[in-house]
């Protein structure tokens, strides 16, 4: 509820706010409007939500950028060097008209990129104050976010490594008789106690329930034989996230089947990994996982894209999916999450965060690939 304001870098954040400028102009945009959420992080360090009172940075090409802030919500962004990153602020008290101060900001109408998630009762609002074309900010600001830099690298290192330290623990809570809500709430206080600012997600699909990609939790009681998706992640303090997915069985599997089809989806998470670099496009890093799986006769329940940019928000750009001829470039951080799912029976999917290098790929996440056994 409160805003964040994370470790600053003001000359990285300065160079953020012209580089969007520039980005806006060669989109054709007159002006960025960003309300709280992860782009307005990435500009100026701020965490937080939009909420009916609006908050919105107005980044006019050519002008000063201005946050314009509800006088009560102020003091969550004094951390924001304003004054360093050249933003005027605009403050606003409950009956004044926070979109006639955009509109003075912006001196002027135009094509308006207003942020992707802006809640549409201001992106309306603001067109009737401003008129103008509303379009989205994403592919604007996607251009710059997708490169990650030194320091963003590092903090998705960062993130990987805390999440590998739960994966390493899952034994300690995943046993059968306990219920996937139970084994869950253990695993988030782990998320946060291995150095996370929260537990964003926790899937533990058992049995059937690991069939279903995005299950979360639920009260089914784990069995022995069972074979349980983990998939978990958060944000660390730089506001960058985690997000793998482990495999595990208790005891052996009830299924027999399930060694010979894990290996399958081993060997595809593998050649989907081996194939990233730098000029390679995003649908061939996907071809590359569901060849694999289709060859051996699972594409059907290959059910998902194989991955998804990772950064400040969870799912962002590049997508690793069919049709995207995005070429990788060196800094694009994203998952590498093929799955194999069999409907009323069981699932399975290996994830790691990897980001493009010069050379090749690095893997922030390096907990072992195979299917890991625990005591029954
Ligand atoms: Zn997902
Ligand atoms: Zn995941
Ligand atoms: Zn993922």
């Amino acid at each position: 509820m409160s805003t964040h304001v994370g470790p600053i870098d003001v000359d990285a954040l300065r160079a953020r706010l012209d580089k969007a400028a520039t980005a806006a102009t060669v989109a054709g945009v007159d002006a960025l409007l960003i309300t709280p959420g992860s782009d307005l992080r990435y500009l100026i360090g701020a965490g937080g939500s939009s909420f009916e009172r609006l908050t919105c940075l107005v980044l006019p090409v050519g002008g000063a950028p201005v946050l314009v802030v509800p006088k009560l919500e102020q003091p969550g962004y004094a951390g924001v060097p304003t004054d360093e990153l050249g933003v005027e602020v605009a403050t606003w008290v409950d009956g004044e008209d926070p979109y006639a101060l955009v509109k003075r900001a912006l001196k002027g109408t135009g094509r308006l990129a207003v942020a992707d998630m802006m809640p549409a009762l201001h992106s309306l609002r603001l067109r009737d104050a401003i008129g103008g074309d509303q379009v989205l900010a994403g592919p604007v600001l996607r251009e710059l976010r997708m490169r990650k830099d030194a320091s963003e690298v590092a903090a998705l290192r960062k993130a990987g490594a805390a999440i590998d330290r739960v994966h390493a623990r899952v034994g300690e809570w995943l046993r059968p008789g306990r219920t996937e809500a139970e084994v869950g709430a253990d695993i988030a206080a782990a998320i946060v106690a291995e150095g996370h600012e929260l537990a964003e997600f926790v899937i533990v699909g058992s049995g059937p329930n690991g069939a279903s990609p995005h299950h979360s939790l639920s009260d089914r009681v784990i069995e022995a034989g069972d074979v349980v998706v983990v998939d978990i992640g958060g944000p660390v303090a730089e506001g960058y996230n985690s997000d793998s997915t482990r495999t595990y069985v208790l005891g052996e599997p009830r299924d027999p089947d399930v060694w010979e089809t894990y290996a399958v989806l081993q060997a595809a998470q593998q050649a989907a990994v081996d194939a990233v670099r730098p000029g390679v496009t995003c649908e061939a890093v996907d071809a590359a996982a569901r060849e694999v799986i289709a060859e051996a006769g699972f594409g059907e329940y290959f059910v998902h894209r194989t991955g998804h940019g990772i950064g400040l928000d969870v799912h962002e750009e590049p997508y690793i999916v069919g049709g995207n001829d995005l070429p990788l470039e060196a800094g694009m951080a994203f998952s590498v999450e093929p799955g194999i799912y069999l409907p009323g029976r069981w699932g399975a999917r290996i994830e790691d965060i990897v980001v493009a290098t010069e050379s090749g790929v690095e893997s922030v996440n390096n907990r072992p690939h195979e299917l890991v056994v625990l005591p029954a």
